[in-house]
């Protein structure tokens, strides 16, 4: 901890500290379609001040999904129906590289009276808060809050380390992706420790809980496959009329893209999933040779290099006949590969 590196880290995380200890009302929320690093970093920094004794509230636009109902308190989670008149003194956003992110409305309607905080580790973050602690060298959101609480030198909680494992266990794909690195296991091996959980049970929990529908969903999505000649840039898609015969909604459509790109000699995956509204949200994955948060910000959309979105105002097939077309200037233009390499 010696290096200059660090020390300014410190200063960093060591400010934050110090505006949190001169407030007592805080609001925290994270993004649509929350994820395990979305739950797990808010719920982790509501055990962290509520520990500090403050009066804390998370809401959140979309509900919790059923797979990550086995964290605690979960249920203390709030929707936007229930902000009402309420101001916090601090609103703490989580793992969003936009404000908006946490949703248009709640965005909205969820206004601090003193501060806006930003914690992420999005390359593309767009440091929206008045004070920004974006860390893209961090596995995951919750790895900097557990980093924060250190630096506090307050014990982590049970709870706490629970809620802290499950962010790094599903941003690093369970360990898996080149973000986790010999500080994530020996951050995880600590939370574990200290929460006295049983890793293979939180993964059980998170990831062999699925409902038959999804499964049928994905017989559906897998029909779709198409690889660019080259054999370099694979696609799928789900459709509004797959979700009805099956009975599933978009949300059942996380974590396929992960299996697409996972064929031999892909560069490129991506899965694109028609909305309500006819408009597409399509996820990206590379394997290390096109910056894919580069490719969606073309789009208006973002995230890490190996890992990224974008929700784009087209119907699905015509999205993907554009995604597919900037993807393949990108492999052809060595110039755009990327340099880290993370899951959300
Ligand atoms: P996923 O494809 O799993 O939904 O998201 C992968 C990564 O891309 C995550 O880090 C997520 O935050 C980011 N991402 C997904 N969709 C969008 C989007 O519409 N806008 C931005 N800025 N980032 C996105
Ligand atoms: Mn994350």
């Amino acid at each position: 901890m010696s290096t200059l590196h660090n020390m300014v880290d410190m200063h960093k995380y060591r400010s934050l500290l110090a505006l949190l200890d001169r407030y007592d009302n805080f609001a925290l929320s994270t993004h649509i379609n929350p994820d395990g690093d979305a739950i797990g970093s808010e719920l982790s920094l509501y055990f962290f001040l509520t520990q500090l004794g403050k009066s804390v509230r998370i809401f959140n636009t979309d509900t919790v999904p059923t797979n990550y109902r086995f964290l605690p308190f979960w249920d203390s989670i709030e929707g936007v129906g229930s902000v009402g008149s309420y101001r916090p003194e601090v609103l703490v956003v989580l793992d969003a590289s936009t404000l908006e992110r946490i949703g248009k409305t709640l965005s909205k309607i969820l206004v601090p009276i003193h501060i806006l905080v930003n914690i992420d580790h999005h390359a593309t973050s767009e440091a929206f808060g008045d004070i920004n602690l974006i860390e893209p060298s961090a596995s995951s959101t919750s790895e900097i809050v557990y980093t924060l609480i250190k630096y506090h030198q307050t014990p982590i909680s049970k709870f706490c380390a629970l809620c802290l494992y499950t962010g790094l266990m599903f941003d690093t794909g369970c360990f898996r992706y080149s973000n986790a690195t010999a500080e994530t296991h020996r951050i995880a091996a600590e939370l574990i420790e200290i929460g006295e959980f049983a890793p293979d049970e939180v993964y059980r929990s998170v990831y062999e809980h699925i409902p038959v529908s999804k499964i049928r969903l994905l017989s559906e999505i897998l029909r779709t496959l198409k690889v660019t000649d080259n054999g370099k840039i694979a696609s799928v898609y789900a459709t509004q009329a797959m979700f009805q015969k099956t009975g599933t909604t978009p949300e059942a459509v996380e974590g396929v893209v992960n299996q697409i790109q996972a064929i031999a000699g892909i560069e490129v995956a991506l899965c694109a999933c028609e909305l309500r509204d006819g408009s597409t949200k399509v996820s990206l994955r590379s394997q290390g040779q096109v910056d894919v948060s580069e490719l969606a910000s073309e789009f208006e959309g973002g995230g890490h290099s190996r890992a990224s979105g974008c929700r784009i105002v087209m119907p699905y097939l015509s999205a993907i006949t554009a995604v597919v077309h900037t993807a393949q200037r990108y492999i052809d233009q060595p110039s755009t590969r990327c340099g880290d390499s993370f899951k959300d």
